[in-house]
């Protein structure tokens, strides 16, 4: 069995979740395996060196997004930066709002989380329609930083989320 078949069978498929139509990739029976745990976090950190992406920062989007990426960042010799929900952080922050399919969301950031200048990985567990990858992308530039790479466990390929990202190296491990 290959690596990429035991991952892909560690992820649990649950379906109308959180709405009816919606087959919903349930990625803690993933983090429950040792074996997929482990396959995860060393096939992500070589293809992340293999693409030539060298963070100073490794940013986490809440909530499956922090599962991932302080190992990730301690891998890569990088920070970790949180990616929040409204109203979490507690010191002064910057605020990107986006669209959703209905209405809108928040994301916030610390302002003094990176240095201007600093270079951001972006991680979460899975890339759809790439709105929140994009908008914390976009969250990113605005406070003087650069989006050098992103990675995701999974990428839901149909959605097409990947042409929403900016043009730098996009990770991923399985597609559905
Ligand atoms: P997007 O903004 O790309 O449409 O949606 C991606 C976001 O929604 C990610 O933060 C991801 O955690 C969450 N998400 C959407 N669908 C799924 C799913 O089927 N499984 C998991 N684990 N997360 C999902």
């Amino acid at each position: 069995e290959s690596k990429l078949e035991i991952l892909k069978a560690s992820v649990r498929t649950v379906p109308d979740f959180p709405k009816p139509g919606i087959q919903f990739r349930d990625i803690t029976t993933l983090l429950h395996n040792p074996d997929a745990l482990q396959i995860t976090f060393d096939l992500l950190v070589e293809r992340i060196q293999n693409s030539g992406i060298a963070p100073n920062y490794v940013i986490g989007i809440e909530s499956r997004g922090f599962m991932f990426a302080p190992t990730l960042a301690c891998a890569l010799g990088a920070g970790f930066v949180p990616v929040r929900k409204p109203g979490k952080l507690p010191a002064a922050v910057h605020t990107i709002e986006y669209d959703l399919e209905y209405g809108t969301d928040r994301l916030e950031v610390h302002q003094d989380a990176m240095p201007a200048g600093s270079k951001a990985l972006v991680v979460d567990d899975l890339i759809a329609t790439g709105g929140t990858a994009r908008a914390t992308a976009n969250l990113i530039d605005n406070i003087g930083c650069y989006v050098v790479g992103f990675a995701f466990v999974i990428e839901l390929r149909d959605l097409g989320g990947r042409s929403q990202l900016p043009d730098v190296p996009i990770v991923t491990l399985l597609e559905y």
